[in-house]
């Protein structure tokens, strides 16, 4: 997390929805299918819903199938990882490297170049098409 973006839960619960809040925040999941931007296949960028830092790009974007926008790559140095012990299986979370918020895990059954899958709440994320 970067320097000023160490907010008390009570002014991320005023900056955010519910859901994104639930998401960036609490470690939510957002049901499967239920983001529009798992759909979106237009050119652009895909900033932190959080904070407004640029996360992935469109060009790394790929249908998953899995009901979750899904990316091979992110933007380099935006995102962080850590391990993830709240179910059995052990997973690696993905959040965002200015904020801290959470933003979904990455998976090693990804496509090339990569072989990642970074599977993303669409809640976490906000589309800015190219213009
Ligand atoms: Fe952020």
């Amino acid at each position: 997390m970067e320097p000023g973006w160490d907010l008390t839960q009570a002014q991320w619960r005023a900056r955010l929805s519910p859901a994104a809040f639930a998401v960036l925040r609490e470690h939510g999941t957002e049901p499967p299918f239920s983001s529009p931007l798992d759909h979106e296949t237009h050119a652009g960028v895909y900033d932190c819903a959080g904070c407004a830092l640029a996360l992935f790009s469109s060009k790394t974007k790929f249908d998953s199938g899995t009901g979750w926008p899904s990316f091979y790559a992110p933007i380099p140095h935006a995102i962080d990882t850590s391990a993830d012990y709240s179910i059995l299986e052990p997973r690696t979370e993905v959040h965002c490297h200015r904020c801290g918020g959470h933003l979904g895990h990455v998976f090693d059954d990804g496509p090339k170049p990569t072989g990642l899958r970074y599977c993303i709440n669409g809640l976490a994320l906000t589309f800015k098409p190219e213009s």
